[in-house]
């Protein structure tokens, strides 16, 4: 497919926004080079999207591929967002079938939306080195890595972290997908940068013997949603109320676009920000239960108690306009990468509160690393309460001894702003595409492998 010693990419992202927006932001660098793009996703997740410049519109193809029928799925779920955690499997049903075309031998690199930290947790060295088969067996942190160094995985945080680690006939447990994925690519692309994780990027190299390289943060520019008008609509309101607070007071709230808090969690979310006395925007979409049949609630009375410092917004946020805001001050986050590096571009300081999938793990990553702060849990049943979410934001966002989490915010926007490190970026993409290049035929770019 090489013409003019150009490239055509396919790019499969997972069925996930948070993972169609970096892959997006990949995409525009990888077109400014000259190369094409097919961006492959099911319609809705494509109009989703933010618009292309017209300058990219010619080598970004949008390819809109309906969901593939799969038994007790609805064709109108084609998000992880409408489809309740217990059913993920079936999603992953959906996207391997829609996969199943580009198997062609063609070579593919793997790129990882997530650091390169919680993969090598994930991931085995080789079938042969784990022996991992049930969730209890990831309370153990493997050999291969050194995180989490302070704590070792607790049964509760394991079953949040891989929700659907034991599996059922429905469902591909997933350490065992990424380990299908990582033995079977070319190249490994990981969204990260040498200066935040040069340890754990040697170690997966190690681990995999393959190309494994860092192609920077992709900082975003603004995150996709709904169609502009709409945005703008909300955004108006949302500004007015961001500019009647004071500057760095307000804490963002907000669990990327998947992670939904059950009603316990709601509650006691509500209540701890209610506690902090901190003016707050709270991204709220939907209000699903843990068994995700359950509608949640927030707390009788709630919304009018803090109506005079507190929205709770239950649409689509224009996160990254909200994060620009000189009123925010840090965001209360379930560690969604993108989200932290949202955050991070403006410096606002990080809590960080998990649920599931790599949350977990990147969390404790950034709790090493200061880049946050982690509310604590209760160590009989790792729950979080009120008094721990409001202490938390508190001491990140206003005290004293949080000003360390403050200051690494600050430093960290710097790396993210330096155009030195975004040239080299580019370079390492153009690098990769090299190593595609001596492989045969049209490379694919994806997230998930059965
Ligand atoms: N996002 C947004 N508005 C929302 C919710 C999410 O713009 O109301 C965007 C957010 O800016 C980020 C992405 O969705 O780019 C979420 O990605 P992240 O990695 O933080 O979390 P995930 O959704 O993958 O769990």
């Amino acid at each position: 497919m090489a013409k003019n010693n150009t490239l055509h990419i396919a790019m499969f992202p997972w069925l996930a926004l948070g993972h169609l927006i970096p892959y997006l932001e990949l995409a525009k660098l990888i077109a400014k080079k000259g190369h094409t793009i097919s961006f492959i996703s099911t319609p809705r997740n494509i109009d989703r999207l933010q618009k292309l410049s017209p300058n990219l519109v010619p080598l970004i193809h949008f390819v809109k591929l309906p969901l593939p029928h799969v038994e007790n799925l609805s064709r109108d779920a084609e998000a992880t967002s409408d489809v309740p955690l217990k059913d993920i499997g079936l999603l992953e049903k959906a996207y391997d079938h829609l996969q199943e075309p580009l198997k062609l031998n063609i070579p593919t690199c793997f790129f990882s939306i997530f650091i390169a930290a919680p993969l090598c947790y994930m991931c085995p060295a080789s079938g042969d080195e784990d022996h991992r088969r049930v969730v209890e067996d990831y309370t153990v942190t493997p050999k291969w890595i050194t995180i989490p160094s302070s704590v070792s995985y607790r049964l509760f945080e394991s079953r949040k972290l891989f929700p659907s680690m034991t599996g059922n006939e429905e469902n591909v447990p997933l350490p065992f997908r990424f380990r299908e994925t990582l033995k079977g690519c070319d190249l490994i692309a990981v969204r990260t940068c040498i200066e935040v994780e040069h340890d754990y990027l040697n170690l997966l190299e190690q681990l995999h013997r393959k190309p494994v390289i860092p192609i920077g943060v992709l900082p975003n520019q603004i995150s996709g949603g709904d169609d502009d008008e709409t945005i703008d609509t909300h955004w108006r309101c949302i500004r007015e109320f961001l500019d009647s607070k004071e500057k760095g007071s307000v804490v963002y709230v907000a669990f990327g676009s998947e992670a939904k808090p059950n009603q316990e969690e709601l509650n006691e979310i509500a209540l701890g920000l209610e506690l902090s006395g901190l003016p707050f925007f709270w991204v709220l979409r939907k209000r699903r239960g843990a068994a995700d049949t359950e509608v949640v609630e927030l707390p009788d009375g709630f919304e009018e108690r803090v109506k005079s410092r507190g929205v709770v917004f239950t649409s689509w946020a224009p996160q990254m306009k909200i994060l620009a805001h000189d009123s925010v001050g840090g965001l209360l986050t379930h560690s969604g990468w993108s989200s932290v590096v949202e955050a991070l571009q403006f410096a606002r300081a990080l809590v960080l509160l998990t649920f599931y999938a790599d949350q977990g793990l990147n969390a404790k990553f950034f709790e090493e690393k200061k880049v946050g702060f982690l509310v604590p849990r209760q160590e009989h049943d790792g729950s979080f309460t009120r008094k721990s979410v409001a202490e938390s934001l508190r001491m990140v966002i206003v005290e004293e001894e949080g000003k360390v989490y403050r200051d690494k915010a600050k430093e960290l926007k710097g790396l993210l702003g330096d155009v030195h490190r975004q040239n080299l970026l580019i370079l390492k993409i153009h690098f990769s595409l090299h190593l595609l290049r001596s492989l045969p035929i049209l490379p694919t770019l994806f997230s998930k492998a059965p």
